[in-house]
This record gives C-alpha cells, sequence and structure tokens, in this order.
C-alpha cells in the first residue's frame, strides 16, 4: 500500500535519488515520513492505539486525524507559518477526540461560571466561550471551538465516512490528495494518493532567481533558494559594491581596506570600510564647549 500511495508521487518527480535538483536530499526525507506514517508510528490508524482511550484502532473505526490543514485549504499559504500550524499527524478516535475536545471547552467556559449565577458580566462569559481553546492530547496544537471535528472524513477530507477498502491505506479514499502545499511561495497541490501525516515537500520545477538576482535557474518549488556562487556587486550604502559572492539577507560589512583618517584627523590608518569611523589613542586636544 505505502508504494501505490507513494506512485503517483515518484512517477512525478523519481525518486529523489540521483536528482540533480535535490540538495540535501529533502525529498526523500519527505517520502520517508510518509512512508512510516502508513506503517506505523500511531500515524496510519490502521492498526496501533488511540492516544485517548488507549483502544487499538481498526481500520473500520471512525477517526481523526491531528493534521496541519484544518479545513483551511484555501487561505493564502504566504499567510501560514508551516512549523507552527502543522498537527502532529497522529490519528485517534474520532468520538475521542470529540468528547476530549468538548471536556477542554467546557473547563474554559467554566471559569466564567460563578459571575455568570450571580447575574455579572454576561458579555465576558461569551467572550470567554468564545475564546476557549482545545487542543490535541498528543501535540498540545490549538484549535477553536468551529474547528471540533464534526464527521469522519478521509485524511484529505474529499470523502465522507470512507469505506474501507484493501487496497488503500486506511482511511484514504484512495483519490489524489490535492491540497494546498505550505512552502514559501509555493501555490501547488499534494500529488500523493490520499495519505496519512504530512505532505511531502513539493517536487514540481520552477523557475526562480538567486539572491542577488542575476541568475536564473530551474529549482524544485520547495527549496528555490540558491546563491549563483557569483559576486553580488550590489552597491553598499558606502557606495562600494558588495564583494561577497551571491548571498542572502543583507550584504556583509564592506571589506574593502583603504586609508583613513581618525575623527580628530591626526592619526591615518589603513582599514576596512565598514570600520573607517575610527578614534585614535592622541588625546583629542579640541576645545570644549565650556572653554
Ligand atoms: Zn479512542
Ligand atoms: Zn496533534
Ligand atoms: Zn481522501
Ligand atoms: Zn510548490
Ligand atoms: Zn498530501
Ligand atoms: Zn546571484
Ligand atoms: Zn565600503
Ligand atoms: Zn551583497
Amino acid at each position: 500500500i505505502a508504494d501505490t500511495v507513494l506512485c503517483s508521487y515518484i512517477s512525478a518527480v523519481g525518486d529523489g535519488e540521483g536528482d540533480a535538483l535535490n540538495k540535501g536530499g529533502d525529498l526523500a526525507v519527505g517520502l520517508e515520513r510518509v512512508r512510516e506514517a502508513l506503517l506505523g508510528n500511531g500515524l496510519q490508524g490502521g492498526g496501533g492505539c488511540c492516544v485517548i482511550c488507549l483502544e487499538n484502532m481498526s481500520p473500520h473505526d471512525s477517526v481523526w486525524s491531528c493534521g496541519g490543514d484544518d479545513g483551511d485549504d484555501e487561505i493564502e499559504a504566504a499567510t501560514i507559518d508551516a512549523d507552527v500550524q502543522s498537527g502532529c499527524y497522529y490519528v485517534m478516535h474520532l468520538q475521542c477526540i470529540q468528547s476530549w475536545a468538548r471536556q477542554s471547552l467546557d473547563v474554559a467556559g467554566m471559569a466564567y461560571a460563578p459571575a455568570l449565577e450571580r447575574g455579572q458580566f454576561p458579555g465576558a462569559a461569551v467572550a470567554a466561550q468564545a475564546a476557549a481553546r482545545w487542543s490535541c492530547p498528543s501535540c498540545r496544537k490549538e484549535r477553536r471551538r468551529d474547528q471540533l471535528p464534526s464527521q469522519y472524513t478521509c485524511f484529505c477530507a474529499k470523502e465522507r465516512d470512507p469505506p474501507f477498502d484493501p487496497w488503500h491505506a486506511p482511511h484514504s479514499c484512495g483519490e489524489v490528495c490535492g491540497r494546498r502545499l505550505r512552502g514559501a511561495g509555493c501555490a501547488h497541490r499534494c500529488l500523493l494518493q490520499c495519505h496519512p501525516g504530512p505532505h511531502p515537500p513539493c517536487p514540481v520545477t520552477v523557475k526562480a532567481a538567486c539572491f542577488c538576482g542575476a541568475a536564473e535557474r530551474t529549482v524544485r518549488c520547495y527549496n528555490q533558494e540558491f546563491s549563483c556562487a557569483a559576486r553580488c556587486d550590489m552597491t553598499n550604502a558606502c557606495g562600494h559594491p558588495c564583494a561577497a559572492t551571491c548571498h542572502p539577507g543583507e550584504c556583509p560589512p564592506c571589506e574593502l581596506e583603504a586609508t583613513y583618517e581618525c575623527r580628530c584627523g591626526r592619526t591615518r590608518e589603513r582599514r576596512a570600510c565598514a570600520s573607517r569611523d575610527f578614534g585614535c589613542a592622541e588625546p583629542c586636544g579640541a576645545a570644549l564647549a565650556c572653554t
């Protein structure tokens, strides 16, 4: 099953091995995470036990997966911080997470019960209800009341109450996942068959410019940033061109050496441009304002 889920992705990109564009092997690592999710680690829901009731889960049970999507599929990818938003992808019984979430929401709402009983601050109680959060028992990711799972769906959420099919991973609809990926500058969708665990890095090839903007290359979407290894040459505030090789972020301090005068003008030294403003060890001797 793991291989059928991965095959749509692998046929699109190769399996990551021997891929000249695949620096650092991130694609292979991403695939490995999905493979692990399919085979074990409590992510797959096909066996293993529910973190809430500690009972075994069968492929026929209604489950919920702590994913990173939460139905916000169409939210601009750029507004989402991938690390903060992603869940742990653990699979647990739907009923278990529902009662777990309701209990945490009730506790949060109860904090205002005494004020309510005395007829005070009904506004505060309403606000407390709205602000109440429930969190995943495994990773503690917080969610709002309206994100409480109400239905059993497949991992990609396209199919409600997916029937168990021995040819697919449990709780998978068997269709292409198709969820929006969250990488910086990525507007693509996941190519895997509906799967547990995180979406692997986006393998689509795109044209991207290097840090300095001088070169363009075809790169993998998930890893668009690169250095062209030529001189950056951006003009620094001092007026000199940057001598560093094409780099991310701000240009480093200007290293251009020349002879500069100290602040009082009595000493001349050979120094880097960035530290051209210096005081010499001589007493300055300039008249103070009070004399
Ligand atoms: Zn359970
Ligand atoms: Zn979680
Ligand atoms: Zn699905
Ligand atoms: Zn992409
Ligand atoms: Zn996916
Ligand atoms: Zn460059
Ligand atoms: Zn300079
Ligand atoms: Zn530079």
